[in-house]
Parts: structure tokens; sequence; C-alpha cells
């Protein structure tokens, strides 16, 4: 099959969240269980040309939008392995400081920015003649490729066959644009009815996604029951449960070569399940790096995440004090919303010495707290799936969790007599029972056959992306009618 993965961030190149993780590793895997896979991003300012390789095809794609046509470069790196990554250059679009916006807001003309990325991208594979049986697009910023490509093939030629998934990765983030920014895109008022992009008066781009690809998935078997529901569909609940045969929920991955403690430079000592000891190096480092106060006895209690509310943020704030009383550091590190920048701000100087908290994005320091803490925080309101708890489990950091989306597909409660779980898995979203699990967590760590033995089980829990590419390809053939 050749498959074309559309996605808006892409690891290494350019890196928000999970969503980069995923569109960086997916297509590797694709690739080595035969697929021939290509992906398409935008070329961002951000990404620097020399590290990761970039060269100009000599290329030129035309892309019209409302009044406008200008003409493209296009850009290609090798630097995922077995993938021929292909950048987008619009320079008014992308060269900007961010990707979507700032911890001010959105950059105001996203619609622009992505519908533009999204019309680019059948141009591409005229371009490069990489004619795709499935084009595969991920989140909101893709949600028009399936419009255009249906205006663009609409009379045969060139993909006219080509199908599409749409990938869900957070339905919260639906692109909803004002009715007037339809005739800029150059799409004609007949898409701005309910059975096309229309959203309450808006219009949608994820709406453009769920409604014109051939088949919806999203990231966890949990969450694709969720957002055919009120609670977690975000007003799109009813459009998704009437797709509900074509709607499929495939775990994340991880990719086990970019993150495996046993090989990885840039942690203070590698580590495996079988030679756990340099665990405590990183643990040691960690704590110096916070200034904390090293003790085997107190566990490092880790957190990497968007300051975003959908993390579980409010209720941390209600009990972290509490919290750190009972004899636990911390060590935050995350950027997002403003709101959470100055309440995370005021913690950092009120538990200087117990909790380091680190307000910015950092990629090497991820790593050294995955590695370097006992336990990873993941109290999340919802989850599509969520990639911390899986990269904590390999560094051998027990995960608590909520258990929501896809930390309750992973996650299992360690259970003391049977020896089996991998983490703490709470219900109810309040800061009493976020505390009672960590309380759990706390007892168990003074208990060292035990605590090994939940290592143990968090490092050798499966989360490659071996198992899910393949099920990726299965719906592919699916959907291809094979
Ligand atoms: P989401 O995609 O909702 O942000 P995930 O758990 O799926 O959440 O993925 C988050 C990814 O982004 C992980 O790889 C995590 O390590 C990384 N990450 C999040 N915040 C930061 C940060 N401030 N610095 C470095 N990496 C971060």
């Amino acid at each position: 099959m050749k498959i074309a993965l559309i996605s808006p961030e892409v690891f290494p190149f350019a890196k928000t969240g999970g969503l980069a993780d995923v569109a960086g590793a997916l297509p590797k895997y694709l690739a080595r269980h035969g697929q021939e896979v290509i992906i398409i991003m935008p070329k961002y300012q951000a990404i620097d040309g020399d590290r990761h390789g970039l060269t100009d095809t000599g290329l030129e794609i035309t892309v019209e939008l409302g009044k406008e046509t200008d003409r493209h470069k296009l850009f290609v790196s090798d630097h995922i392995s077995g993938v021929k990554t292909y950048l987008v250059e619009a320079q008014n679009y992308f060269d900007r400081e961010q990707l979507y916006g700032t911890p001010n807001g959105d950059y105001a003309d996203n619609s622009l920015r992505f519908g533009f990325f999204a019309k680019s991208v059948p141009e591409v594979l005229e371009a490069i003649g990489f004619e795709a049986d499935i084009l595969h697009c991920n989140d909101w910023q893709t949600g028009l490729v399936p419009v255009y490509l249906r205006e663009k093939a609409e009379n045969g030629g060139f993909l006219s066959n080509a199908k599409t998934l749409f990938t869900i990765h957070n339905i919260a983030y639906q692109g909803l644009f004002d009715r007037k920014e339809l005739p800029k895109l150059g799409l004609g008022w007949e898409y701005f009815v309910m059975e096309a992009l229309e959203f309450w008066e808006k219009v949608s781009f994820m709406k453009g996604g769920i409604v014109f690809s051939d088949a919806v998935s999203t990231v966890s078997r949990k969450y694709s029951e969720e957002i055919q529901t009120p609670e977690f569909g975000y007003g799109l609940e009813t459009i998704l449960s009437s797709k509900r045969d074509v709607l499929h929920g495939i775990p994340n991955g991880i990719d086990p070569e970019e993150w495996d403690p046993a090989t990885d430079d840039r942690i203070a000592a590698r580590f495996s399940v079988s030679d756990i000891g340099p665990k405590q190096e990183c643990k040691r480092a960690l704590a110096e790096e916070n200034g904390l106060a090293y003790s085997t006895d107190v566990p490092i209690i880790g957190m990497i995440t968007r300051l975003a509310a959908q993390k579980g943020l409010d209720i941390l704030s209600k009990c972290i004090e509490e919290l750190v009383d009972l004899g636990i550091q911390f060590v935050i590190l995350g950027t997002g919303d403003n709101e959470y920048h100055r309440i995370f701000q005021s913690f950092k100087e009120k538990l200087a010495g117990r909790a380091g908290i680190n307000i910015m994005f950092d990629a090497s320091m991820a790593q050294r707290i995955y590695a370097g803490s006992d336990m990873f925080l993941m109290p999340s309101r919802y989850e599509p799936c969520g990639l911390g708890q899986l990269i904590s489990m390999r560094y051998g950091t027990v995960p608590i969790v909520r258990r929501t989306g896809g930390l309750s597909d992973t996650v299992t409660e360690f259970d003391p007599r049977a020896m089996s779980g991998t983490g703490f898995v709470f219900s109810e979203y309040t800061a009493g029972a976020l505390t009672e699990t960590v309380k759990r967590a706390l007892n168990l760590y003074k208990d060292e056959t035990r605590w090994r033995k939940i290592v143990e089980n968090a490092m050798n829990y499966d989360s490659s992306w071996n198992r899910s590419s393949a099920e990726y390809t299965e719906l592919f053939q699916k959907i291809l009618g094979e």
C-alpha cells in the first residue's frame, strides 16, 4: 500500500505534544512492515534545516487559496528511517515563533494557515508523483484534506481512487472559525450546512475530517467510546455515533528505539529491567538539578505536561502542598496556558527545595524526568491516549493515573497479592481521590520487594508500535476493501 501520513507536527522536526511522537513513529513501523509511506508537514521556521537534513526538492507547487495563487517550495528529509518527509514552505504562514499560537492564544489566521496546508497536500502528492492509496490525516489542522481531495479528484484523474482515514488525537481542539473564512478558503456555501462543515454557525475543520473521510479513528479504544457521549464528545458525539461503523480505536505506541533507558545518552546512567541499579544515579542527578535533597526514602513524582485544563492541574493545585507534606518530592515540567503558568510559578517559589517546577518545553529535561523519577503523575480530566504513562513505564517510573481514555486502557492497578499490575489508578476527578491514590503508591514504595515488582511489571509492558502499526495496516486494508 502507498500511504501518505499528513500531520501538523512530526517528531523530530517539530513537536508540541504526543501527536508529533505518533506521526514520527507510526510511519517508520508501517514502512518496516513493507508499506510505502511518506509524511507531509508544514515547514516551520523552528525546524533546523541543517540538523534535520532538509534539502530542496527543486519542485514547486501551486496552491490557490481564495483569491491568492502562490507558488511554494517543497523540501524533503530522510531523517525518519525508511520514510521521506516532505515539508511545504509558506513563509507568511509558517515562519512564526510557535506552531499554533502563543500562551495568549491561537494565531488569528490559523484557518488560512492550515487551510493552505490541507489544500497543498494533493498538490504535493501530484508534484512528487506519489499516487497514495490512503491519505492518513491527523487532527483538525488536516481536517480539510478530504474536502480538498474531493474537490480535486471530482472529475477523475490523479488521486481519484485515494481513500482517507481521519485520526482524532484530541477532540477538544476542533479548529472552529468564523463563517467569513469559508470563501477565503476557496470553498462554496454548499459546505456551510450541518451535514458538512457547519457547527453552531461556525466552520469546523475537525467536522470536515470526520464527515468527508472514509473512516475515522482515535487513539485508544476507551476514548473511541467516550467521544460518542456528551461528556467527552464536545458537541460531535452525535455525528460520531452515526459513523460508529467506521469509527475505530487504535492505541498509540511509543518508539522503543527513541525511548530506551539502556541506550539513552541524555540521562545520567543507563539501566534496564535486569540492571535497575543505575536508575538511582538518574534520580540523584534529577534531585540535584531541581534543588531537592536526594533520598531513597523519599520518592520523586515526575510530571511532564502541557499546562492545559485537560491535564488535571486544577485538582493537583488543590492538593500539591498536602502531598509534599507527606514526604514526597515533585519535579514538574510544563508549558501552556498563562493561567497555569501563574499558578505553578507561585508553587515554584512556595515549594522551593521540595518541588522543582520548570515552566518551559525541554525535550532533554523530559528524558531526565522520565528516568530519574520514581512515579509519574497524570491526573487527566480526559486523555485520548497519553504517551507520558507509556514512556514512564519504559523508564521504570510507576504511573499514577486517572481512569480515563488511553490511561484506562494502558495502566492497571497493582494487586499486591497477585503481584500484577503496572501502576495506580483512580476514578473520581477530585483532589481527594488523587491524594488517596498517591498515599497508596507511597505505602507500596516503602515495601521494597513489592515496589521492585511493580517497576519490573511497568518496564515489561509492551507499548511498542509493532502491535499498533499492524492494527493500522489492517484498517487501511479494510478501507481499501481488500
Ligand atoms: P498531549 O499530546 O496531550 O500533550 P501526550 O501524553 O500524548 O499528551 O504526549 C505528550 C508528549 O509531549 C510526551 O512525549 C511528553 O514527554 C512531551 N511533552 C509535553 N510537555 C513537554 C515539555 N514541557 N517539555 C518536553 N516535552 C514535553
